[in-house]
């Protein structure tokens, strides 16, 4: 199977493209499956099922989590509950307990955990779609299983790189796999200007189309941004899930803390 561990939709700040056209998208490029990773909104299980059906492609509900801009981030998958530790050691072992899957994504990026192994993630993404330089960087020491995944954040950046995996059309499958390490990246960064095309696309679908939506959003990273930076503050707001078809969905979910080593 081909499968992108690492795809952004319309739910994080900075992605252009519902879910729904992701996953459309995908299925065209030939992937046989996605795991959607928003910033910290851990997408709702349901909804993943429904877009299974829909489009006949595996859809896998993650999140990754770490402040967009000053924070390391982290990937877990396989994981339904919030996950509201503080420490980037105590959220592994959440993940490991809950019998989900953590990978470290970009590790040799500013915003990744170059320590991934002593730490304990389960698998390393040692290919990044949009990562080029400090993808070449990782040397994958400790010989933790290996995926890619294209960082995708609107719909021309998807197809270009995956993780060729020896598993079933299952979430548990997939995990199981894994962990095994019966999976290698595949595919190749995204080109250049397909990287590119995001821009005008990100100016057109989320600033001109919804200038008030926009600056709000603007404002609240800026402040949690500051918030981190000042100290005042270690965590960041984990939104809501907004598929109506799910329970969980108008519950609040707790603040997400950030690993603040
Ligand atoms: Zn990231
Ligand atoms: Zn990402």
């Amino acid at each position: 199977m081909k499968v992108d561990f690492h795809v952004h939709t319309n739910r994080s700040i900075d992605a252009v493209h519902s879910p729904r056209l992701m996953v459309k998208r995908a299925k065209k490029t030939g992937l046989d499956g996605i795991v959607i990773t928003d910033h910290n909104r851990l997408f709702p299980k349901r909804e993943a099922q429904h877009l299974t059906k829909e489009f006949g492609i595996l859809v896998i509900p993650g999140i990754e989590g770490g402040n967009i801009a000053v924070q390391k981030h982290w990937i877990a998958l396989g994981v339904e509950r919030p996950i509201t530790m503080c420490r980037i050691d105590s959220i592994l072992s959440f993940i490991r307990n809950e019998g989900g899957l953590s990978i470290a994504p970009h590790p040799q990026a500013r915003l990744g955990y170059a320590d991934y192994t002593s730490l304990g993630f389960d698998a390393v993404e040692s290919l990044n779609g949009c990562e080029p330089d400090s993808n070449q960087r990782i040397n994958n020491s400790g010989h933790i299983p290996e995926v890619g995944g294209s960082d995708a954040h609107a719909l021309p950046m998807l197809g270009f790189t995956w993780t060729r995996i020896n598993a079933d059309a299952t979430v548990e499958s997939i995990l199981e796999a894994v962990r095994k390490g019966w999976c290698r990246p595949g595919g190749s960064i995204i080109p250049f200007f397909d990287r590119l095309r995001f821009y005008p696309q990100y100016i057109t679908h989320r600033i001109l189309r919804e200038p008030m939506a926009a600056y709000a959003s603007a404002w609240k990273v800026m402040r949690e941004i500051r918030l981190v930076k000042t100290g005042e503050s270690s965590s960041t707001a984990v939104e809501h899930n907004r598929f109506q078809g799910d329970q969980h969905s108008r519950r609040s979910i707790p603040v997400l803390p950030l690993d603040w080593r």
